[in-house]
């Protein structure tokens, strides 16, 4: 953990603004960018990417975002879908991480040439700047995002 004793910075995922958040601030209420309003903590769950919304939810993020390319008959997918869960909660604010479904979203994982899954795409502005294949730790991802935070 590299947030400090008493807050950390959280990037809004919509405008970028970086927004201090008192890490013992617990009065319930989810943080919200000082600058757009956008909730910081909306997205403690993997986003849910698709061709139709990739271009808007992924690719123009003002955060690097991390998307696990999946399938309900694949095996592995089953062992890393918890651990993208946790890495949603614990990198919100500073990654934006999603799940794309690639038997429902065949165009983005043909463009992407994403031959076997999981696949793990990280991509900063637009552009893939890490994959990951086949199963990893959490430890393992979370170095290869740290560069990108
Ligand atoms: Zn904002």
């Amino acid at each position: 953990m590299n947030t400090t004793a008493n807050s950390q910075i959280m990037r809004c995922p919509k405008c970028g603004a970086n927004n201090r958040i008192a890490a013992n601030a617990q009065t319930g209420a989810i943080p919200v960018c000082g600058r757009c309003k956008t909730p910081l903590a909306a997205e403690a769950q993997p986003v849910i990417f698709t061709d139709r919304n990739f271009a808007a939810e992924a690719e123009k993020s003002a955060l690097p975002v991390l998307i696990d390319f999946w399938a309900a008959w694949c095996g592995p997918c089953r062992i890393i879908a918890p651990v993208i869960e946790q890495l949603a909660k614990e990198l919100g604010g500073k990654v934006r991480v999603g799940k794309l479904n690639v038997d429902e979203n065949q165009m983005t994982a043909a463009r992407f040439r994403v031959q076997s899954i999981p696949t793990l795409l990280v991509l900063k502005n637009g552009s893939e700047v890490e994959r990951i294949v086949g199963v990893q730790s959490k430890e393992a991802i979370r170095r290869r995002l740290e560069k990108y935070m």
